[in-house]
């Protein structure tokens, strides 16, 4: 096996966020069932509801370690720094780097990867941050940058209008197609939810860096950053049962049945890693193991109405971890 300096490449960071309790959890009468303690440890508190009565009974608690622990009240500029402003630094020296949301649907993960207007997340903060950077270097060489950002939708690739392979030079025209390209995902709440649960959105920057050397050839370095807002972990569960609803609750689980595959593949350190297997894969295979950095958002709601959400949620996490 290699050397554990060679191995850190590989390592995949793993993060919880937890959201805010909602309106509807709160009027629910739920109670929190998730504790960061300190901030790497978080546990998971299971009840259970004996005989219909009101009084929940605590029966179990389970405890899982991480690279850190969101509470609710982070900020989406701590967030942003502590899990991908790293990548964003990397991916100007010629590395790859990917950043996944995953959870339930409702969890958190488009707040994290997109934000609001008020709250931008991390799609923008480091898009932003990749502007800053470039412009303070720009007399070194020469960069150009290319956005792509697609849906994954029942196994298909959907190219957001005016996005694809597009050459950018701000951060406002950024925010400007990125808009666009959730224009459907945000503006009908309905179909976007519905929609949103179902495909996986992927933001992809590739920043290429040109410079001469000391004899005055050009060197071109090649960076890209991936950003992935999963569809909702949820399907992936409930395709485990028997009743398969459709082909397309069938092909949103191959996308993430696949990723988790890939994932296996790589914590088992296996030589073949599956990313043929589908769509999503076959956007990350430059972007998932080998030399790149993976970082693992997880979003949880902190309610005992979604523990069970959360409970598999943490565990894919804490699987993950060990790449
Ligand atoms: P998902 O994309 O996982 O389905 P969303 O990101 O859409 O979930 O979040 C569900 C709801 O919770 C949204 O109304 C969102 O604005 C809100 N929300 C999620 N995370 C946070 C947070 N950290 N702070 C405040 N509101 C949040
Ligand atoms: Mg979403």
């Amino acid at each position: 096996s290699l050397p554990e300096t060679e191995k850190t490449g590989n390592r995949v960071t793993v993060f919880v966020r937890v959201r805010p309790i909602s309106k509807k959890e709160k009027e629910a009468d739920s109670r929190c069932c998730v504790t960061i303690v300190n901030p790497r440890d978080v546990y998971l508190t299971e009840f259970v509801n004996p005989n219909g009565y009101l009084r929940l009974k605590r029966i179990r608690r389970r405890h899982f370690t991480f690279d850190a622990c969101f509470p609710d009240s982070a900020t989406q500029q701590e967030v942003y720094s502590t899990t991908t402003s790293e990548l964003v630094e990397g991916v100007l020296q010629g590395r790859n780097g990917t950043v996944f949301c995953y959870g339930a649907t409702g969890a958190g993960k488009t707040y994290t990867m997109l934000g609001t207007v008020e709250s931008p997340g991390v799609m923008v903060l480091a898009i932003n941050d990749l502007f800053g950077k470039i412009k303070t270097r720009s007399c070194d060489g020469n960069y150009a940058v290319h956005l792509s950002y697609l849906e994954v939708y029942n196994e298909t690739g959907i190219v957001a209008a005016g996005l694809t392979q597009y050459r950018v030079y701000s951060t406002d025209e950024v925010m400007i197609l990125l808009q666009q390209g959730n224009h459907n995902r945000t503006t009908e709440p309905t179909r976007a939810n519905e929609t949103s649960s179902r495909s996986h959105a992927v933001l992809q920057v590739v920043v290429e860096y040109q410079v001469r050397d000391a004899a005055m050839n050009i060197i071109k370095n090649v960076g890209k950053l991936s950003l992935v807002d999963l569809a909702g972990s949820e399907r992936a569960l409930a395709t485990d049962q028997i009743t398969l609803r459709s082909l397309e609750g069938a092909n949103i689980n191959r996308s993430l049945l696949a990723l988790s595959s890939c994932i296996n593949a790589l914590v088992d350190g296996k030589k073949h890693i599956p990313y043929r297997n589908s769509k999503l894969t076959q956007l990350l295979k430059d972007s998932l193991g080998g030399t790149c950095s993976t970082v693992m958002i997880a979003n949880i709601s902190p309610s005992s109405l979604s523990s069970g959400e959360t409970q598999n949620t943490l565990h894919w996490a804490d699987r993950a971890k060990e790449i």
